[in-house]
């Protein structure tokens, strides 16, 4: 007699029957990734014992020793030059980069998974922004870059849960020495002669997770977006793709041999490059979803039937430099002021930061380029209050048409051109449209005054702002 067959039992019968040839595999892969083994490897990793990882130095090794052990015990293949250690002098340092992989069905091909394993140590060598005080205490780093070591070592263990045996070797490399300029993956990718690297997915800093992960270079492969769409199908995570490469981490080398590269990151923050990157302030559950974002997109990429072609990126070198000056100095959300300000200057993230410049100058008075240039939109120079009647002058920007004409914070501004001013929108409206001299007639101090306002003369007729929003 056949026993009755439970429902669960059944449930998970058809799933093996009915599902798409990988789809289990990426699904056992996936439950492999777990929260509790992100956490021991981050407080090992970030602990005191490992002074930091400075490259060269006694942590670092430390760090790479422990690397390797999980490698082995994961069973997966050595892939360096000395078993697991593919060891390079650099800067007068002996360093390790720490190699392992799953090899592929065809050869020629591989897919590269990495995150840098050093930090700062002790804050002796460069790049501490505690400067001096600095000096003798264990940057932990944390999130630069146990997150992403962690992250790498999770994927590593989703490839084998899975049991998948992709067509292309995947290659999990832990860097070494990225801090002091990208040494180990310079290394990497000077040695790797002879094999096209098909898709390289780098993991520095995304132990932050907040509101979306951002997500760079999904534009430098004609297949990345749509691979990221689909591993984060089951996952759900609210993905930022950002336009520009930069040459702030272990992507470079690659991207600057033409392979395309994704590099998930959670953002920059005042404990950046400080003794204070703390285990404590990870987000240690959005490590584990940014692991399975990637063993879904490393999947993917190492099976299918044609890689991604490479496409070159915009350069956001100026972004990134201002964002590390807004973690060097603890002002929060820099960058979304910058891309809201890009936004409203119709600026770019392709165009330069010359370029918000030279709309800024255009805007605050129309020097600069805007005097002669075509794009010139004409602007005061001046922060309103809101209501009317007139508009009422806060502030003055230094160096502006309105400064120069002689309009004061405390004005308040009736009368633009002959026309009447009745409110701060009208005034913009007026504004959007002027040319040459105009008269421009204010209350100060109970009584009136008129001042010139001298604008470009040539600018074409404006668009006037649409929702009267200030930018600082
Ligand atoms: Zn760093």
């Amino acid at each position: 007699m056949l026993a009755r067959p439970r429902p669960a039992a059944l449930a998970a019968l058809l799933v093996a029957l009915l599902a798409p040839a990988g789809r289990a595999d990426t699904a056992a892969g996936l439950a492999a990734i777990r929260e509790e083994s992100v956490r021991a490897s981050v407080e090992h990793l970030a602990s005191d014992a490992l002074e930091g990882r400075g490259s060269g130095a006694r942590g670092g090794h430390a760090a790479g020793e422990w690397l390797a052990g999980q490698l082995a015990a994961l069973g997966l293949a050595p892939a360096g030059d000395d078993g697991y250690f593919q060891p390079f002098e650099a800067q007068g340092q002996r360093m390790r980069n720490v190699l392992a992989h799953l090899p592929g069905r065809e050869p020629g091909e591989a897919v590269v998974i990495g995150a840098h394993y050093d930090h700062l140590g002790l804050g002796h060598q460069q790049g501490s922004l505690e400067f001096l005080r600095g000096r003798g205490r264990v940057h932990n780093g944390a999130d630069d870059n146990a997150s992403g070591t962690a992250a790498v070592l999770e994927v590593a263990r989703a490839f084998v849960a899975s049991g998948l045996q992709p067509r292309r070797r995947v290659v999990f490399a832990f860097f070494d020495g990225e801090e002091r300029g990208l040494l180990g993956s310079t290394h990497y990718v000077e040695q790797a002669t002879g094999e096209r690297v098909a898709l390289m997915i780098n993991l520095d800093m995304v132990g932050r997770l907040r509101r979306a992960v951002t997500v760079y270079g999904a534009n430098t492969g004609d297949r990345l977006a749509g691979w990221l769409e689909e591993a984060n199908r089951p996952l759900g995570l609210e993905l930022d793709l950002r336009r520009s490469m930069t040459p702030n981490s272990d992507h470079w080398p690659f991207y600057q041999r033409r392979v395309p590269v994704l590099m998930p990151f959670t953002g920059l923050h005042t404990d950046y490059h400080r003794p204070s990157d703390v285990v404590a302030r990870l987000n240690v559950e959005g490590i584990a979803r940014i692991a399975r974002l990637c063993f879904g997109v490393a999947a993917l990429a190492a099976d299918a039937e044609d890689a991604a072609v490479f496409a070159e990126a915009p350069d956001g070198t100026g972004e990134a430099v201002l964002e590390q000056l807004q973690a060097m100095l603890g002002v929060e959300r820099f960058g979304e002021r910058l891309r809201e300000l890009r936004e409203r200057l119709g600026v770019g993230e392709g165009e330069g930061l010359e370029r918000v410049g030279e709309r800024l100058r255009d805007l605050l008075g129309g020097r600069g380029r805007g005097e002669r240039g075509p794009a010139a939109r004409p602007r005061l120079g001046v922060t309103l209050e809101g209501g009317g009647p007139g508009a009422r002058v806060q502030a003055v920007t230094p160096g502006s048409l309105a400064e120069r004409a002689g309009v004061r914070p405390g004005d308040r501004i009736v009368r633009f051109g002959g026309a009447e001013v009745r409110d701060p929108d009208g005034l913009r409206a007026l504004v959007a449209g002027a040319r040459g001299p105009v008269e421009v007639e204010v209350e100060r101090r109970g009584g009136r005054a008129v001042v010139v306002a001298r604008f470009p003369g040539e600018a074409p007729a404006p668009v006037p702002d649409a929702d009267g929003r200030r930018w600082f």
